[in-house]
């Protein structure tokens, strides 16, 4: 990054307690091609710095895209006043403790950079991705959509932190649309995403995915409504991801127990009281913070604060340990938390987000899985989802589904929702994948906040079999 960040924290000349300045740049890419033809598509750059000080106890911050020496000292004299104005209403009084002091640096791990790997040949890709994709008459519409940033994070502060972060981050979405009669069929790759280079949108990987989905429309077209009835469950990872997003890494937020969020995306039914006591789920659940897998979304050496990222449970052996909550929230909550506070961008102050968050792998193969059902579903990729405010009660539906009778796969159906309380459902949890079925999965919008943050987070998971769940149908 273009700045001397030692040298413009210097120049404010500072007389807060504490004084940090984060520099953020990101650039973004898209491309979308529909049905064979490339569509408008854009590339976006966009920087600046956040401000922040701590003032008898209270942050305040102001942020600003002219990082010039002018600008950041109009950005930290803002900052003051705002820390002069909010100190006598402090809720905590905050140390320095909550910004610790942090040096080095992190680097996505990469092969390729987007323009060496040539962005004609990417287009290419894309658009013989939607030809494979066209694979009967019945196929009406298909698109292939890629998202690529490249975000470099510089952080100074006045107790010695000193580090910088460059993210490169994709998304890939393949998408084909059927229709036979009055029945209309999607199928897609659900969201693949990832930290990586331009490496990440392999020719390989684009062509079979297209070509799967294209097949498994036509499959969907012709198969049965998904029968309603309570029955096993197996969630594949593609599916299992959002469930693992909605109803454990949502509720254990601790700035949403502890009521910052109430007004905009809701509340928690999870208590402070909880952590330490609550079984979240069965003995087989093993759920971790875990910033440390190369290729996953949310990988990190350090959060926004300056926290260390390290891998946590967050349950083990079913039982809720820590919540996810950032250094501010663990001393306002008194709970252990982890490195989460993170920032959308220069312009936002970090919130305690969900990094990655994973189920660690357990020892059943899926066919091990599949042959102790005697009655069930296989269910693949998102579809829809619902959840209550409090993070308790959901509804999910997928793209694909497959039957289950007596430990064998029998048929494709289609339209599969189910449904469920969060504990009870993680309770009947009955059978864990092995590494063979682990797979790493993420979203690249995850929303929170007023004003709005959306950040890019990572769940990976083995593929998960459930008891006893509320399966049904959706219209035909
Ligand atoms: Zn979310």
């Amino acid at each position: 990054m273009k700045v001397n960040a030692r040298k413009s924290l210097e120049s404010l000349n500072s007389k807060a307690d504490w004084t940090g300045i984060r520099f953020v740049e990101e650039d973004s890419r898209t491309l979308f091609v529909r049905d064979e033809r490339l569509e408008p598509s854009h590339q976006e750059i966009n920087s600046g710095a956040m401000v922040e000080v701590l003032v008898d106890g209270q942050f305040s911050y102001a942020a600003t895209p002219d990082t010039s020496e002018l600008g950041l000292k109009r950005a930290y004299q803002k900052a003051m006043g705002l820390a002069e104005i909010a100190k006598s209403w402090k809720l905590t009084n905050f140390t320095e403790e909550q910004r610790p002091k942090a040096t080095g640096s992190y680097s996505t791990p990469k092969a390729n950079d987007l323009d060496t790997a040539g962005i004609e040949q990417l287009v290419q890709n894309l658009v013989d991705a939607t030809k494979a994709m066209k694979t009967s008459d019945e196929v009406m519409s298909r698109h292939a959509y890629i998202m690529h940033s490249q975000t470099k994070m510089r952080y100074v502060s006045s107790s010695g932190s000193d580090f910088e972060q460059n993210f490169t981050q994709n998304l890939s979405n393949l998408s084909v649309t059927a229709q036979r009669g009055g029945d209309v069929q999607t199928r897609s790759n659900g969201m693949d995403v990832g930290q990586a280079g331009a490496e990440f949108f392999n020719r390989e990987k684009l062509l079979k995915q297209g070509t799967q989905i294209g097949e498994q429309v036509l499959e969907l077209l012709s198969a049965e409504n998904c029968p309603s009835e309570t029955m096993d469950v197996i969630l594949a990872p593609s599916q299992l991801y959002l469930q693992i997003h909605e109803s454990i890494g949502h509720p254990l937020e601790i700035d949403r127990i502890l009521g910052d969020e109430r007004n905009y995306a809701g509340w928690s039914f999870v208590n402070l009281e909880d952590f330490g006591k609550l079984q979240y789920g069965s003995s087989l659940l093993n759920v971790t913070f875990d910033p440390t897998l190369p290729f996953e979304m949310a990988s990190y050496m350090y959060d926004d604060t300056g926290a260390r990222a390290d891998k946590q449970y967050i349950i083990k052996d079913g039982q809720l340990l820590r919540g996810l909550g950032s250094l501010e929230s663990q001393s306002r909550a008194k709970i252990d938390g982890v490195a989460c506070a993170r920032a959308t961008s220069w312009n936002r102050p970090p919130l305690d987000r969900m990094a990655n968050l994973n189920i660690e792998p357990g020892t059943s193969s899926l066919k091990e899985m599949i042959s102790s059902v005697e009655r069930g579903i296989l269910m693949d990729t998102n579809k829809s989802w619902s959840i209550d405010d409090y993070r308790n009660k959901f509804q999910f539906g997928c793209e694909y589904a497959q039957l289950i009778e007596n430990g064998e796969i029998t048929k494709t159906v289609k339209n599969p929702n189910y449904r469920g309380m969060c504990t009870p459902f993680w309770n009947s949890l009955k059978g864990v994948g092995n590494n063979e079925t682990f797979e790493v999965w993420g979203s690249y919008f995850c929303g929170k906040a007023e004003p709005n943050q959306t950040i890019r987070v990572g769940h990976a998971t083995p593929y998960c079999l459930f008891s006893d769940v509320e399966v049904f149908g959706g219209a035909k």
